[in-house]
């Protein structure tokens, strides 16, 4: 087989649709090469191979690579005219990882491999600049010790070994910055890395090149299963078996002197979606300088430079002086990537995220990737593509991503509550969105509060879970694209970053802005759109659902099959779900009418009767409640079907469990207490989930379900004689066998023929059920005879058909899912091998009794997008979830339908 994939010199054995095999960054640094974009030449090893480390172990993994890698690193000589291990010409490279979709900061990269105490030489006399051979080797000693000898710290507390070694070097020589080292002390720097890389591993450094570049390989593989790239992968259902490829690339210098540049760039803002490029450089740095947050990063854009100094705070002839434009540094370079950048988004055909590195005046490409973004800018670039005709209708529904619409439904800062709010301090605007929350300083603390905002002078991967945990992100330093701006924007999370008021003591837990003193615990509000920092809780409010997001929803529509419903049980969640588009309501559920007020006495008086003429007078008082709460459910719901589930669970969830309740209610009753204790007694059950409950309430007490169907009947002709049309779809719940289903509806129906006469009018209304006991899935020929449409329950269904109590599974599904006997959690994604084949014979049973037979799912799945698409191919009629996630699931069942 070929592991080992070429490219240079506009030539590539990759191209950009082979990233499953040469990951992201190898495949797109193959396709620059083809379409005539300078990079570096090299090679990509191909995520086999990082299969076959895992799984046989290193030396299986370099035997297999070892000739096709020799003869790539011949053609990387042969380009760039250097020899690897080479005292006078040495041949430096990169090791970069690369999985099949971007990993940021998971997978740790190598510069300046090839380096040892000859080569190091070589390159000074080659570039005839000593201190810059000396920076690199330094460099190179520093990231292998650290990402190769695992010489990183464990520990957040602890310091980087080797950045101890500066700090001392830096007092003894009373210096305060990196750039202040003269040559001679880069070489010091070098020999005590050294010795402490001795020291620590036992080992002295290894000097042989090849030696240095399978450390280097291996130590991407292995990269792929440290923690931090565990969690992102569970965090973005990623699967382990992907693997890695990995990169070996020519060096380009961006740290040569003042001719020499690195830095990043979006061909579109990726926080609002604006079409503007922008980007940060840094003149004389390497690598992670611009995104580690330790020197201010400059704009790339004389426009984005000027925006900048605005919101810094920096007048014009500081921002001249000290961080003019790469526009202005370099005219000639940025007219180039001006070009560069045009031609990847046009050739990509979607917003792009560069690096690139300029060496001594020469331009090279060094990663292009469709860039992340926030749920608005994701929105935006999609519908401007769109109307820029770059991409059709269908391209621009998949560069949706349904959860992440999840962002753009939530609340923004109230203007007005603003107003009043004190500012803070101002930082840059990294990632939009407003936050509010408790001060957290360490990312491990983030769930100490509900809400919690972790503010931290930089953030680094290790704060991946704690950033995912908070609601929003406060920096200190750092510029846009600094770690804690990309990764928030990624996560959709609000952050404001390079907040240079904020003065951080991680020792004792607090912040000062401006002789202001915050503890951990207090509260602050963050206006990542803007960057303002506000003290105290800030009041928010609903979000603008027109304008492009509206355009996405009439694309969804468009494009649908499946229509989506909500599940709703008051007027108010029926009128947020039409305003999100919801069409009709596939659940509601009955119980939680009777809990307010006055309500839960006569269901309490109800339950602990003993007699019907006791049940009749109890329902005789809930009748009126149910008929109002049903007539406002209709009258939001307007034009669409409602389906109302019957009385659902078992009744001890309504009967008092305190002593002084129980009192009272005995009291009124006219019975003693210890009536009232036995009675309560009575109903306890062993697994209430499986006991008396839903039809099965209704069937040992009619009444019930008369009475209900009496108020749904009501008020539905209440509301036509208002001129309101109200469509109503009685569905009884649990059912197992055709024969509890047929019980129900007779009561059901005489009901309603009872509520017709009396009123002396009548309307439409359906009698179905809920599918959610295996037996009914597996019978559904039979239960359909009986029903006018099915609703699956997948909460209760999946629960039954794997056996595994929804309110016990969190002792041991967290298990499961860490030792991959479950991929996901099955109440999250549908199962579709169990529960979906019980889904899929229900359907086709169902509709074999009954052709126009209506169907949908009403279970948490309905608003989850990966079970929305099943739900499609089952051929569904609706899915159903709560309100807030049915702009998600009308995206998703369009997604699923082209
Ligand atoms: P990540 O996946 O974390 O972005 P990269 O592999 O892209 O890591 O590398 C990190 C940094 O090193 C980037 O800023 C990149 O520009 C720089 N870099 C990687 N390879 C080279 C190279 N061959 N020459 C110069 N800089 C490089
Ligand atoms: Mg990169
Ligand atoms: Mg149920």
């Amino acid at each position: 087989a070929k592991y080992v994939y070429t490219f240079g010199d506009g030539k590539a054995e990759g191209k950009a649709d082979m990233k499953n095999l040469i990951g992201g960054k190898g495949a797109n640094l193959a396709e620059m090469n083809l379409i005539g974009v300078p990079v570096p030449p090299g090679f990509s090893i191909t995520t086999e191979v990082c299969t076959i480390y895992t799984q046989q172990g290193h030396d299986a993994a370099v035997s297999a690579i070892k000739e096709e890698v020799e003869a790539a690193v011949a053609l990387i000589e042969e380009l760039t005219n250097t020899t690897f291990g080479d005292k006078d010409n040495p041949c430096l490279v990169s090791v970069r990882s690369g999985a099949r979709v971007s990993m940021p900061g998971m997978m740790d990269t190598v510069l300046n491999l090839g380096l040892n105490d000859l080569a190091v030489q070589g390159i000074a006399k080659k570039s005839g600049n000593e201190r810059f051979a000396w920076d690199s080797y330094r460099r190179f000693v520093q990231m292998y010790g650290d990402v190769v000898l695992g010489m990183k710290p464990e520990s957040k507390e602890d310091i980087d070994p080797f950045e101890a070694i500066m700090e001392n070097l830096k007092e003894e020589k009373g210096i305060e910055l990196d750039t202040q080292f003269t040559t001679e002390d880069l070489k010091l720097l070098v020999i005590r890395f050294k010795e402490a890389v001795l020291k620590v591993t036992g080992k002295s450094f290894p000097d042989d090149p090849w030696e240095q570049l399978w450390g280097a390989v291996s130590a991407v593989f292995d990269s792929w299963m440290n923690e931090r790239a565990i969690y992102y992968r569970k965090l973005n259902n990623i699967p382990a078996e992907w693997g890695t490829a990995v990169n070996v690339q020519a060096m380009v210098y961006g740290n040569m002197g003042d001719t020499s540049a690195t830095g990043v760039a979006f061909t579109r803002d990726a926080a609002t979606g604006e079409d503007i490029f922008n980007g940060e450089y840094l003149i004389n740095a390497q690598g992670e300088d611009v995104v580690a947050g330790t020197r201010t990063p400059q704009q790339i854009t004389l426009e984005g430079s000027k925006r900048w100094a605005e919101l810094a705070e920096v007048t014009e002839e500081v921002r001249k002086a000290e961080y003019p434009s790469l526009e202005e540094t370099m005219p000639e370079i940025f007219k180039e990537l001006m070009a560069i950048q045009e031609k990847l988004e046009n050739h990509y055909k979607d917003m792009q995220d560069l690096e690139f590195t300029i060496q001594d005046g020469k331009l090279w490409l060094l990663q292009t990737r469709n860039g992340k973004r926030t749920g608005a800018a994701m929105v935006k670039i999609a519908v401007d593509m769109l109307e820029q005709e770059m991409i059709d209708e269908k391209t621009a529904l998949s560069r949706i991503e349904p959860a992440k619409l999840d962002e753009l439904l939530h609340p923004v800062f109230d203007t007005a509550a603003l107003q009043d709010a004190k500012v803070l301090a101002k930082g840059l605007p990294a990632s939009p969105g407003a936050a509010t929350g408790q001060v957290v300083f360490f990312a491990d603390e983030a769930s100490k509060y509900e809400n919690s905002i972790l503010v931290r002078i930089e953030t680094s991967p290790e704060d991946l879970e704690g950033m995912n945990l908070a609601r929003g992100i406060l920096t200190a330093r750092g510029g846009m694209t600094s770690h804690a701006a990309v990764v928030a924007r990624g996560m959709g999370k609000c952050c404001v970053s390079g907040a240079g008021a904020v003065k951080i003591d991680y020792k004792a837990r607090v912040m000062n802005v401006d002789g202001q003193q915050f503890k951990e615990g207090d509260w602050i509000s963050l206006n990542g759109t803007t960057g303002q920092v506000y003290e105290g809780k800030v009041q928010t409010m609903n979000p603008d659902l027109g304008g492009d997001f509206g355009k996405v929803m009439d694309l969804s529509d468009k494009f649908a099959r499946m229509t989506v419903r909500t599940n709703a049980d008051t007027p108010h969640d029926a009128k947020v779900a039409r305003d999100f588009g919801a069409q009709g309501i596939g659940l509601c559920r009955t119980e939680h009418m009777f809990f307010e007020g006055n309500r839960i006495k006569a269901m309490r008086e109800m339950i602990l009767s003993s007699t019907l003429e006791g049940r009749e007078k109890a329902l005789a008082k809930l009748l009126p409640y149910q008929r109002e709460d049903f007539e406002g459910i209709f009258e939001a719901m307007a034009g669409y079907g409602v389906t109302v589930r019957l009385l659902d669970p078992p009744l001890h969830e309504f009967v008092p469990h305190q002593q002084a309740t129980q009192k009272e209610l005995a009291k009124e009753m006219g019975i003693s207490i210890d009536a009232v204790k036995s009675k309560i007694a009575d109903l306890e059950e062993f697994n209430p989930m499986l006991g008396h409950r839903g039809c099965r309430l209704g069937i040992t007490y009619p009444e019930i379900t008369a009475m209900q169907a009496r108020a749904i009947i009501e008020a539905a002709l209440n509301l036509k004689a208002k001129g309101v049309d109200a469509r109503p779809e009685i569905m009884v719940p649990l059912v197992g066998t055709v024969a509890e289903l047929r019980n129900q509806a007779k009561i059901i129906r005489s009901t309603a023929e009872k509520v017709f006469e009396e009123k002396g009018d009548r309307i439409d209304y359906l009698v179905g059920t809920m599918i959610e006991i295996p037996r009914a899935a597996l019978t559904a020929d039979h239960v359909a005879a009986e029903a006018d449409f099915f609703s699956f329950g997948t909460n209760d269904l999946t629960q039954m058909t794997l056996g595994y109590s929804r309110d016990d599974a969190g002792k041991f599904l967290p298990v499961y899912l860490e030792n991959g006997i479950l991929k996901q959690d099955p109440f999250q994604v549908l199962d579709r091998n169990g529960v979906g084949q019980l889904v899929k014979i229900g359907v086709e049973k169902g509709r074999s009794a009954k052709p126009n037979l209506k169907v949908g799912i009403c279970g948490e799945h309905g608003g989850e997008p990966s079970s929305v698409e099943f739900c499609d191919s089952v051929d569904l009629d609706y899915v159903s979830c709560s309100p807030y996630r049915v702009p998600i699931a009308r995206v998703a069942a369009a997604l699923a339908n082209i």
